[in-house]
């Protein structure tokens, strides 16, 4: 495999397209076929037995799925890398692998709602309790430690009010007793944010929204550093977790041009959340590059970039129908992350720590169009919310 010839040092940008290809394996061909197997046939009895053959069975992967994780591991700089049929399946993984009955789990109030509901409900019947922290403590989340905490769970920026998590921090807390660090860095990306550079010990992706980028996969992944390689493997095996071939196709295809289009997000995001700032009909845009963002400096920190994912708060008297309605460039529809636009109104319902905004909230997520083409669109729509058109 090219990897064997991989220098150390390359850039995401070189990684990103050198990485997982199989090549010689595959008489020549660019890409990692996809195989579509589930028994893998032995030449002999003693082979089987020893389990020879360089895979075991479908479930277990083929080299489609050989190639998409050590092409992941290599971006989020882990031990290993597991793959997952959705993001929300690896974040139950990710905590399945470190959380026993009797344990207490630390969970950001700014978690995504389907995570939420899996610690509710789920977890809550396996024994393990949730407690739901403000996304603003740092080191002092030490104060919420008890004997029996075995994992403190992120998510930065969080999902609707993006609120940036100091992860340095709270990994340096954490680790002090012992506890282990969970992060959803689908925002971040493993090309934005090095989660485990920073000190998290399982790095969690939905790679249905940026890695596929195209809006057409549900896939994630989680990825460990070498203390929780071993149980985040095991725990993926045991229940069976499986991608189909065609899936971690798309996945990898999405991974060849990761860095460009993020950066073309980043780019569009930018001036996007720049000119709402200055429009009347907007409150406040939540997005961390913004120096007025009260995540920026963290985020400056510790981020190299952005992605397309913005919160915007808009004035108390807007029509959001009719601002909803009249856009023609932004679908309206959840997930995120593929190459075209998109609004939702954002519900926080769920949430314990207080939020205050003087109107509604929402979340666009900025595609790869033309920018000036999606700020005359947003600006036709807000016209027209706000009656002035
Ligand atoms: C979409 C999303 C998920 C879940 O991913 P799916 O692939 O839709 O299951 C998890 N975390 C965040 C932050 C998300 O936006």
């Amino acid at each position: 495999m090219s990897s064997s010839k991989r220098p150390p040092d390359l850039k995401d940008e070189t990684r990103s397209i050198h990485t997982g290809r199989g090549g010689a394996d595959h008489f020549g061909v660019v890409n990692t076929p996809v195989y579509r197997a589930s028994t893998i046939l032995h030449p002999t009895l003693e082979s089987l037995e020893a389990n020879a053959m360089p895979f075991s069975y479908g479930r277990r992967g083929t080299p489609i799925h050989r190639s998409l994780e050590e092409t992941i591991t290599a971006l989020e700089g882990g031990a290993r890398t597991v793959l997952c049929n959705s993001g929300l399946n690896a974040s139950a993984l990710a905590i399945m692998s470190v959380c026993n009955a009797g344990d207490h789990l630390l969970m950001v109030d700014s978690v995504y709602g389907p995570t939420r509901n899996f610690c509710d409900r789920m977890l809550k019947r396996f024994g393990v309790e949730t407690e739901y922290f403000d996304p603003s403590l740092k080191g002092d989340i030490a104060e919420l430690f008890r004997p029996n905490t075995k994992a403190v769970y992120c998510e930065s920026p969080g999902s609707l009010t993006f609120e940036i998590q100091d992860i340095p921090a709270i990994a340096a807390a954490a680790h002090s007793k012992n506890i282990s660090v969970l992060l959803d860095n689908t925002w971040g990306t493993p090309i934005f944010f090095k989660a485990i550079q920073h000190g998290v010990d399982l790095s969690i992706q939905a790679a249905t929204k940026y890695i596929c980028g195209h809006a057409d996969v549900m896939l994630g992944y989680v990825t460990a550093n070498h203390s929780h390689a071993k149980r985040l493997s095991e725990t993926h095996g045991d229940a069976g977790f499986y991608v189909s071939g065609d899936d971690a196709f798309l996945a990898l295809r999405g991974i060849r041009t990761l860095p460009v289009r993020l950066a073309r997000h980043y780019e569009n995001a930018l001036r996007v959340a720049q000119w709402l700032q200055t429009q009347s009909a907007i409150e406040k845009v939540l997005y961390p590059p913004l120096p007025s963002d009260s995540g920026h400096a963290i985020w400056a920190r510790d981020f190299t970039g952005a992605c397309g994912l913005m919160g915007v708060e808009l004035q108390a008297d807007i029509n959001l129908s009719a601002l909803f309605n009249s856009l023609k460039l932004f679908g309206i529809g959840y997930s995120w992350g593929g190459f075209e636009s998109l609004i939702v109104p954002a519900h926080l319902e769920q949430r314990n720590t207080p939020f205050s905004s003087k109107g509604p909230l929402i979340r666009l997520h900025i595609g790869l169009e033309d920018s000036s083409d999606l700020i005359n669109d947003l600006d036709m729509a807000l016209k027209s919310a706000m009656g002035t058109l």
